[in-house]
């Protein structure tokens, strides 16, 4: 699913994250630009891996906000856990069983973390629709499936602080803010409890602001173009073409004729 999501990640990051600093600009890994076929203008494409230390952060931002405009009702934290994907996957479908037999549906996504005290231990954040669930409730059902009896969970009253929360919750925003190399170790540290992924999410978690239930992957693509409609616009007008880089316009624009068998063709400016 995460995968799926970043996928569609292809638009010019540059509109997409604003301005980043000289030297943290662009991602290191992709050989292709994007140039618009009229103006020339050039950005570079990214790799949308998980790992790269440009994209990785990237993909986390826009996740996040895509959750956060899901407007969950609740958010929820799973404390001591073990510090293995493998497990804390069990865990976690452990959990999720036990809720659905005691009669509880929702849906849910969470990105797990690495205790900062660096005890071994990690926990989850996450973020819940559906029916409530009792307190009591939770903490039973998590310990008896391998997590600690701690759990929290809270709805969400303001929808203005559940965007910022919602970005926090799912743990993903931070790196996806404050993205460098400084914290890059952290982000890694991240992704290897969460098993490369930045979360997991039931199916149905992610909605429009309209409340229509997407996937992941649509559900970012909206973040994307509701912050810069004129992006979807050059898309549809199909204005960006993608070349390797060190390709120049013109050679650009003369295999794009060829492959369109109009090699006569004046290119229409
Ligand atoms: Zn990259």
């Amino acid at each position: 699913m995460g995968e799926n999501g970043v996928a569609l990640l292809n638009l010019p990051y540059k509109k997409i994250v604003g301005a980043e600093k000289e030297g943290d600009s662009e991602c290191p890994r992709s050989q292709l630009d994007y140039v618009h076929r009229v103006t020339g203008e050039r950005f570079p494409l990214r790799c949308k891996v998980n790992t790269c230390q440009f994209c990785g952060p990237r993909n986390a931002g826009l996740i996040a906000a895509a959750q956060a405009r899901s407007e969950p009702r609740r958010m929820f934290l799973i404390t001591d856990l073990p510090l293995d994907w493998q497990k804390i996957r069990h865990v976690m479908n452990q959990i999720r069983e036990a809720l659905a037999d005691a009669g509880i549906r929702g849906e849910w996504a969470y990105s797990v973390e690495p205790n900062p005290s660096g005890n071994g231990k990690a926990h989850v954040h996450g973020l819940h629709h559906g029916d409530f669930i009792p307190q009591k409730l939770f903490s039973q059902i998590a310990k008896r499936n391998g997590a600690g009896s701690i759990v929290m969970i809270q709805e969400i009253r303001d929808l203005s602080s559940a965007a910022r929360y919602g970005v926090k919750a799912a743990g993903a925003a931070f790196y996806g803010v404050k993205a460098s190399k400084e914290t890059y170790g952290a982000f890694k540290a991240f992704l290897d409890v969460n098993g490369k992924r930045i979360e997991h999410h039931s199916r149905g978690f992610y909605r429009l602001p309209s409340g229509k239930v997407v996937t992941q992957a649509e559900a970012v693509r909206a973040v994307i173009s509701d912050r810069h409609p004129e992006d979807e616009l050059k898309e549809s007008e199909n204005l960006w073409m993608v070349v390797s880089k060190g390709t120049s316009l013109e050679l650009a624009r003369r295999a794009r004729m060829r492959a369109l068998g109009t090699r006569f063709v004046k290119m229409p400016l």
